[in-house]
């Protein structure tokens, strides 16, 4: 029996609008993914790959190395939440990045994206 899903509901990574099949639910996203930001700022080599990808989350410090913006210094790493929207982004710095300092992680399934 179909019924109408008038929420977002996630398929294949995007979201999408529109009746599902019971069955074909994958479950119902009310807030969207969060997903954790973890920034090994020691790390960087000043590339700024990540601010020409993201200019909302990085910017170019004096100091030659790239800042999070707000992000929360926790040990030797930067961290930040950041939602669905921000993700692709994000990604492309995190990919972008040649020494791999900038990981994502989504929250809810723990899993490593970068
Ligand atoms: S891309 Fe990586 S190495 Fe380059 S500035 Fe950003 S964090 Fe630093």
């Amino acid at each position: 029996m179909a019924f109408y899903c008038f929420v977002r509901q996630r398929a294949a990574g995007q979201a999408i609008n529109r009746s599902v099949e019971k069955d074909e639910c994958i479950g119902v996203d009310w807030m969207g993914k969060k997903y954790l930001i973890k920034y090994e700022r020691d790390k960087c080599i000043g590339a700024g790959v990540c601010v020409v990808m993201d200019d909302k989350s990085f910017e170019m410090n004096t100091d030659g190395k790239a800042d999070l913006k707000g992000g929360n210094k926790a040990d030797a790493v930067y961290e930040k939440e950041i939602d669905e929207a921000e993700l692709d982004d994000m990604m492309k710095a995190a990919e972008g990045c040649p020494v791999r300092v900038i990981h994502v992680i989504d929250k809810e399934s723990g899993k490593q994206l970068v």
